[in-house]
């Protein structure tokens, strides 16, 4: 199997400046954790369709989940950078599987914004040691990219809500301890009935379906989910009741750019073992770089994926001083999803039929990146929010 090589800082623009030197000290840490206990496992957790549990320990007593969650629930009460670094990390490695990102950066805070305190107090250290493990669960068989129509219900019943429906396509799903439900607690008010409701694993009625097959992020667990007259106590709902949907649109600049940072590292390590590969593989007497159409097509990627870093640099700087808009949140999602996919695409075809091995990082890379385009709001739903602003 090839090697990892890229740094990860600064190669395509010159120094980043977005990171200050206790960020790059923690990448130091995430770097030997990953080498550690995640790149020796990864094949083995593609094959098994799932990561260990007990990974999630290692990286809660490594520091690495959690780094925004304050210090009082067991986080470092860290900024958006400690998390940008272990997903540029997960990226650098090419290991897709651990969902650290979905727990630590979209689950995790809705759960220290709006929890009650007792809850807040029984969830987050536990989050934060990798003990429970966290999943969102938006998506139904009948509905993906339009929230309001979705079908699960969540309805008061004294003291409890009674939930039901299903749930499709939840990442982390057959790991989870604890999934945020979204259910309409009014189904005829639309998405102004939609609320979070958080399920622990094992309540009455709760169940997992099976560990679905995805033509990539092998690692990654991702799950149907099941509820039938499941009841779960009031404290168990997230802010305010049919607000969920405005607490879904507050969080998505951050999950965008989850997607976006990832993106940016992976086009700058992908470029660099397809550099790599393209100046030792030889055809018709020369190595493959020296075709001029090869050469200028690594230029190409080069020129952009250096622009993409700039732009995501620029979209992290903004969220890191809480100014992240929606839009450009939306953009830099769009911009890394779509260039990531045709990026892979030229670096694959560069690797000729070595490229379409799962041995060789591109081709795992290539499947993984897919999905960028489809998840976390699709290029189309990118491009609605982006043309409202027009
Ligand atoms: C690997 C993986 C992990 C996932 N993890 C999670 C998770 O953890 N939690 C969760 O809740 N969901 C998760 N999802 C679901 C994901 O968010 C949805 O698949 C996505 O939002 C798209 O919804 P859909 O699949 O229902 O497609 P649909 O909404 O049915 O869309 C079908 C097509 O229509 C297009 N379309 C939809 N609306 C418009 C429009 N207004 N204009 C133009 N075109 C439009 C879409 O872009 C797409 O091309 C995951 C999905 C995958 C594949």
């Amino acid at each position: 199997m090839d090697t990892i090589t890229a740094t990860g800082s600064g190669r395509l623009t010159g120094p980043r400046t977005v990171y200050n030197a206790d960020h790059e000290m923690f990448r130091d840490q995430v770097r030997r954790f990953f080498e550690k206990h995640v790149v020796p496992h990864h094949r083995q957790w593609e094959r098994d369709g799932i990561v260990s549990r007990e990974v999630w320990r290692q990286a809660g007593e490594a520091g690495i989940l959690c780094p925004m969650l304050s210090e009082e629930y067991g986080g470092a009460g860290a900024d958006f950078g400690y998390s940008a670094i272990v997903i540029e990390e997960i990226a650098r490695t090419n290991c897709t599987g651990p969902g650290f990102p979905l727990h630590s950066d979209i689950v995790v805070p809705y759960i220290e914004d709006l929890a009650t305190p007792a809850r807040k107090r029984e969830w987050l250290p536990k989050m934060a040691a990798g003990e429970i493990i966290g999943a969102i669960a938006m998506t139904e068989p009948g509905m993906g990219s339009d929230l309001k129509a979705m079908r699960t219900t969540a309805q008061r019943d004294d003291d409890h809500y009674v939930i039901n429906g299903s749930k499709t396509f939840i990442s982390n799903g057959q790991l989870a301890d604890l999934v945020i439900v979204c259910a309409k607690t009014d189904p005829a008010a639309g998405r102004k009935g939609i609320s979070l409701i958080c399920v622990p694993a094992g309540t009455p009625g709760f169940t997992k379906g099976r560990n679905l097959e995805k033509i990539g992020l092998h690692a990654q667990d991702t799950s149907e989910l099941f509820f039938e007259d499941v009841r779960v106590p009031v404290e168990n709902l997230l802010g305010e009741e049919n607000k969920g949907f405005s607490y879904l649109i507050r969080n998505l600049p951050q999950e965008r750019l989850v997607i976006a940072v990832r993106a940016a590292m992976g086009m700058e390590v992908m470029l660099q073992k397809t550099v790599d590969y393209v100046k030792e593989r030889q055809a018709f007497g020369q190595p493959v770089i020296d075709f001029q159409h090869n050469r200028f097509k690594l230029a190409d990627a080069k020129a952009q994926a250096a622009m993409y870093r700039v732009f995501a640099d620029h979209c992290l700087a903004l969220h890191l001083r809480g100014e992240l808009t929606v839009e450009l949140a939306a953009t830099a999602k769009l911009l890394g999803a779509e260039m990531q996919n045709k990026l892979f695409d030229d670096f694959l075809q560069l690797h000729g039929g070595y490229g379409y091995m799962a041995e060789y990082e591109i081709g795992r890379a290539w499947a993984d990146a897919r999905v960028g385009r489809i998840y976390g709001g699709s290029s189309e739903v990118m491009r609605e929010i982006i043309g409202r602003t027009l």
